[in-house]
């Protein structure tokens, strides 16, 4: 590891809680390879004290913040330039401070669509079903919107799926629909559907054992994609591989935001697979 010295300029991850994150291993390992006088840390701020951290970056003049749950869409209004993009999703999850100047941007939905190319998930003309409306599904499905045929939410709060539904189709013209999510609907939907994306936090450690989506609702022809990485392989991705769908987990977004991330901040690419790798390690799994 790199000395530490006073020129050293900090990153870091700013959320709540944040003791999970594989932000600082992924990013202080692609600095470290990269040789550059860099250092990325772990904040765990809690809501009432957000605007109090902004200053905090400000004053001590941490260059770049990557930005997590629940703080992705509060931030916003303490910042001085965000991204058209990051703008119309209504979240952002990267800052670069420019002596002060802080700039946003959203790396979350374009990490994820290049996961979903990388891994020959075919979009043009699909009919694609969201299980979550938050934060992740908005990124997402704005990225992907100008590719797919329909894009459906499905979410415990009717109101927030309803929402999204409505604004994407505002913004982007893809064609929309949303309701609560409900057994009646997960089977209607999933029999109808190319791609099956969820963006809830149902099977994700510790609760490993549950899954958004019954096996029996899932067909080979689905396309799922789970972009929760911890575990890598969830409850939903073990049922649908014994299907025969095709499948993917949530590491390869994970990294493709990070690297995107990591390329504005330093201005300097990072190797993807060792990033991934560092992951995959910290996380047990060969
Ligand atoms: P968020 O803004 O809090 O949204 C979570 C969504 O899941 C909401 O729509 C919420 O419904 C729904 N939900 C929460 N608990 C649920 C439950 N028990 N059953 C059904 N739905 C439930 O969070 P987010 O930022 O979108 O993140 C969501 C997940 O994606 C997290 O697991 C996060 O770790 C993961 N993520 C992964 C990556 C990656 O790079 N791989 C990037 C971002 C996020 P309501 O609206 O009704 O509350």
């Amino acid at each position: 590891m790199p000395t530490i010295t006073a020129k050293t300029k900090i990153l870091g991850v700013i959320g709540h809680p944040i003791e999970h994150s594989m932000s600082p291993i992924m990013h202080n390992t692609a600095i470290n390879d990269l040789k550059l006088d860099y250092v990325y840390l772990a904040f765990d701020i809690e809501p009432q004290d957000l605007s109090k951290a902004i200053n905090v970056f400000r004053a001590l003049n941490i260059k770049g913040i990557s930005v997590t749950i629940p703080h992705k869409e509060a931030i916003m209004e303490y910042l001085d330039e965000i991204d058209p993009i990051a703008e119309n999703i209504g979240a952002v999850n990267t800052i670069k401070n420019e002596n002060g100047y802080l700039k946003a941007r959203n790396t979350d939905g374009a990490g994820g669509k290049q996961s979903l190319i990388e891994n020959s998930c075919e979009l043009s003309d699909k009919k694609v079903l969201f299980i979550g409306a938050g934060g992740a599904a908005r990124a997402l499905s704005y990225f992907i919107a100008e590719d797919v045929a329909q894009i459906i939410f499905l979410n415990i709060r009717k109101e927030r799926s309803k929402l999204l539904a409505k604004e994407l189709n505002e913004r982007t013209g893809v064609k929309t629909f949303a309701d609560a999510i409900s057994n009646y609907n997960l089977k209607k939907f999933c029999a109808t559907s190319d791609i099956v994306i969820n963006t809830s936090p149902i099977g994700m450690y510790p609760k490993i054992e549950e899954t958004p989506v019954p096996k029996e609702f899932l067909n080979k022809n689905l396309f799922v994609f789970d972009i929760i990485y911890n575990p890598l392989k969830t409850k939903l991705l073990k049922n649908a591989e014994d299907i025969g769908c095709k499948t993917l987990g949530g590491l390869d977004m994970l990294v493709n935001q990070g690297f995107l991330a990591f390329e504005w901040w330093t201005e300097k690419t990072p190797k993807k697979e060792l990033m991934r790798n560092t992951v995959k390690k910290f996380l047990g799994i060969k």
